[in-house]
């Protein structure tokens, strides 16, 4: 799968997937996929609504109760003038006028109308005095009639209707009825002007939440522009700009991830740059020999026969070294794909180990080095073989080379419930302290000259590494200059692939 973004040069490439994506979030970027203006929305909603509700269902609620105890004042009062029209004999003629007095002053005082009538729908008083002496035969006034109290609002005119009977003390007679009716205007009056201060402060609200809400988004998308600038500057190959953002913890953690992120790709990128001008260093330098070998017989007349074959065998050793680091950076670059690419079965580790030491004996016994295989137990392990040869080649080659003559080399292999390990252990000029972190470096050589004269290239132990760590494993070295050195391996017996099928592709005994 190619990747999306990479490296190249000093220079994030970004590649066409990661271009669309990056061109189609941008497109997004647009005013209403912008997270403040949605930030804006909600703050609005989640203040002004609360207040909208407020203005519907409390205000309505407010007039219901005002409305329902203007009628029981006016339901009161209707009852003492009832009592009160009883007591003074009213309909006989007597305290009229007191009774009239009365009338007009809560009339007045309710903003309303008050009708008294008898027995004979005749209306005895109206407090407009226009239809005194008139006849009134509504429905509310027969019902009332019959002892019945009629409560009415009439939302139209916004007024309040009573049509309350007069009876005597024991109730056993209806001697007339009284009508009242009041507008309410005083109290929708109320209503409102308290639903205009309502509107007023919803309007102060809204303009009070955008300009706290702007704040507030900036406060949350200010960060995370920076973070973005940060990453295009790092997209154009800049990975010394941290960022440090302050406030919320989160943000906070951003940045640190931000600036982690940035040191580890500041590491790979200087890894890189090192391991490229190294890679053409070390693929110069036999070109180099090579042309001054061959300049120096061109410059020459007549070069004699044995000269000239000379020559060509040197340039014969630097085109097989240039082949071998060739072969050796092929050999990385494999290995630096993921664990997936390891082609897993069953392997007899004795066997391997044994086929390896086979191998190398004759030229362990050109320096009359001994090599020695010591099993612990048998030991069958899934793993890679072609990979793990190589591995294992290269530490107990190494062993070789840089060994004294006439010493050993020993490979020894355990193994628990768990993994396998071989050490290969030797009595060569052993590995200074100071060194034996970075022999494991792709290119890194302890004696430069020694390694060359040998046919290293620098890559044996990065590329066992890589193998090892493929396969889950680990690896350390323990050395002592002048004394020998020894590299211990572990492996575990079980590979655990990224599929978790156990990896196993083919079955070889
Ligand atoms: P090379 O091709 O130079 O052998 P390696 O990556 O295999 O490269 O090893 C890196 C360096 O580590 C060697 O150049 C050598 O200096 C040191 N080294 C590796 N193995 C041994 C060993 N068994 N004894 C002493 N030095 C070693």
């Amino acid at each position: 799968m190619s990747r999306a973004i990479y490296i190249q040069n000093g220079v994030l490439v970004i590649s066409s997937r990661a271009k669309k994506i990056h061109r189609k979030s941008r497109k997004k970027n647009s005013f209403l996929y912008s997270m403040r203006l949605w930030l804006v929305v909600a703050l609005i909603l989640v203040t002004i609504s609360p207040l909208f509700i407020m203005r519907l269902v409390a205000l309505d609620h407010l007039q219901d109760q005002l409305r329902a105890r203007r009628m029981n004042e006016l339901s009161n009062y209707s009852l003492i003038l009832s009592n009160q029209i009883v007591r003074s004999n009213y309909f006989k003629g007597d305290n009229m006028d007191t009774v009239h007095a009365d009338m007009n002053q809560s009339a007045s005082m309710y903003n309303g109308r008050i009708l008294i009538i008898d027995t004979n729908y005749n209306i005895v008083k109206d407090t407009y005095s226009t239809l005194d002496g008139m006849t009134s035969i509504s429905q509310e006034t027969i019902k009332a009639m019959g002892g019945e109290s009629i409560r009415n609002y009439n939302s139209e005119d916004g007024m309040l209707e009573l049509a309350v009977p007069i009876t005597t003390e024991d109730k056993s007679e209806v001697l007339g009825v009284i009508l009242f009716y009041s507008s309410i205007s005083d109290i929708q009056k109320t209503c409102d002007s308290i639903g205009s201060f309502y509107n007023g402060l919803t309007l102060a609200l809204v303009f009070i939440c955008i300009v706290l809400s702007l704040l507030i988004a900036n406060l949350f998308t200010k960060p995370l522009k920076r973070v973005a600038d940060s990453i295009d500057r790092m997209a154009e190959g800049h990975f010394d700009e941290q960022i440090h953002l302050s406030g919320f913890s989160e943000i906070q953690k951003i940045s640190d991830s931000f600036n982690m992120m940035l040191g580890k790709m500041k590491k790979v990128e200087e890894s890189r740059q090192e391991f490229v001008s190294n890679v053409s260093h070390e693929l110069k330098t036999p070109l180099t020999s090579v042309k001054v070998l061959a300049d120096s017989l061109n410059m020459q007349e007549n070069v004699p026969n044995e000269v000239y074959k000379e020559f060509m065998q040197d340039i014969v050793v630097e085109v097989d070294r240039e082949n071998q680091i060739i072969n050796d950076l092929l050999s990385l670059v494999k290995m630096d794909k993921s664990a997936s690419d390891l082609n897993i079965s069953s392997v007899n580790v004795n066997d391997m180990l044994e086929m390896i030491l086979k191998r190398l004996r004759p030229i362990a016994a050109k320096r009359n080095i001994e090599l020695v295989f010591e099993s612990f137990r048998a030991v069958s392990a899934e793993c890679d073989e072609v990979k793990l040869n190589l591995a294992f080649t290269n530490l107990i080659e190494n062993g070789i080379k840089y060994n004294v003559a006439g010493g050993w080399v020993k490979v020894s292999l355990d193994a628990d419930h768990k993994y396998f390990y071989v050490k290969v252990a030797d009595s060569g000029i052993g590995i200074p302290a100071e060194y034996q972190d970075q022999i494991f470096e792709r290119f890194y050589r302890v004696d430069k000259a020694r390694s060359r004269e040998t046919g290293g290239t620098g890559l044996g132990l990065a590329i066992t590494k890589n193998i090892i760590l493929m396969h889950e494993g680990a690896i350390k070295v323990l050395s002592e200059e002048d004394k020998g050195s020894t590299f211990v391996v572990r492996i575990p017996l079980k590979h655990v692939s990224e599929t978790g099928n156990g990896g196993v592709k083919n079955d070889k005994k």
